[in-house]
């Protein structure tokens, strides 16, 4: 599931090649990828204009148009956003393209969960979604992370994920920073010190700048993840990085995760 680390890099992308090029073309090929909006409004309001700037809150991408408003998209499951030069294979499951003189957009989509929008401005969209601090800005700091759980009776992996509380943290990297700050994932929220939270804060920036780094989401990317990262041993017999012994799946409120019960406290 995409996350921010994720989204960044389609952010990345769309401005390295859809920006400031006119946009010949929008075709939607699945009227889901921009409910409520129908199809032709969504298309018509890109059609012919041109993406100015580009900007990401947590799992969220944002597009401003030239004329005034932005367009959204949020990747829902299985949700990416590709580039394909004039003479490339689109990939499968395109829910929406866009058509650039050399080359076009795609947003692949194969569970169909992402969403693609309109907004006139990116404070309100923030509102509307109810979307807490992106996690990756310099304003989300120790005091905002410390309101962002202050009271939180959930475990501290739920409090994280909560995209009102700060944005752009999902199931995976959840995972990955509480193993780098070495706290049980289960703990409740509120219950832990400045201290840990300063470690988990630091945890989030570095986890997520790395990640970002090594191309999140790409081909190998687990491969180009350092050696102490709990990430490619998610799963069945996956051993900790740290101490060699087996990492343990835990399931709380119908999410389920993974840290080593010897390593996090
Ligand atoms: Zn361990």
């Amino acid at each position: 599931m995409p996350e921010l680390p994720d989204v960044e890099i389609f952010r990345r992308r769309l401005a390295a090649k859809g920006l400031k090029r006119a946009i010949r073309g929008v075709s939607v090929r699945d009227p889901r990828a921009v409910r409520p909006l129908s199809p032709r409004r969504f298309a018509e309001h890109i059609r012919g204009r041109k993406f100015v700037a580009t900007r990401r809150h947590g799992k969220h991408l944002l597009a401003r148009l030239d004329k005034g408003g932005w367009m959204t998209m949020h990747f829902g499951m299985t949700g990416s956003l590709e580039f394909v030069g004039p003479k490339g294979k689109p990939p499968r499951f395109v829910r929406l393209a866009f058509d650039f003189a050399r080359g076009q957009i795609d947003f692949a989509d194969p569970r169909r969960l992402g969403r693609a929008g309109l907004t006139g401005d990116v404070e309100s969209f923030i509102a509307k979604e109810r979307l807490g601090p992106d996690a990756l800005a310099p304003s989300f700091n120790l005091t905002a992370l410390k309101q962002a759980v202050a009271g939180r009776k959930t475990s501290i992996k739920a409090a994280l994920m909560d995209q009102s509380a700060v944005a752009g943290i999902g199931n995976i990297y959840s995972d990955e920073i509480l193993f780098q700050a070495r706290i049980d994932p289960r703990r409740q929220a509120k219950k832990l010190s400045g201290a840990e939270l300063s470690r988990i804060l630091r945890q989030i920036k570095r986890v997520f700048k790395i990640a970002i780094a090594r191309g999140a989401g790409s081909e190998h990317f687990f491969e180009r993840l350092p050696r102490s990262f709990i990430l490619p041993q998610r799963k069945k017999g996956g051993k900790c990085p740290s101490c060699g012994g087996p990492v343990r799946l835990f399931k709380s409120g119908g999410r389920s995760g993974y840290y080593c019960p010897r390593c996090q406290s």
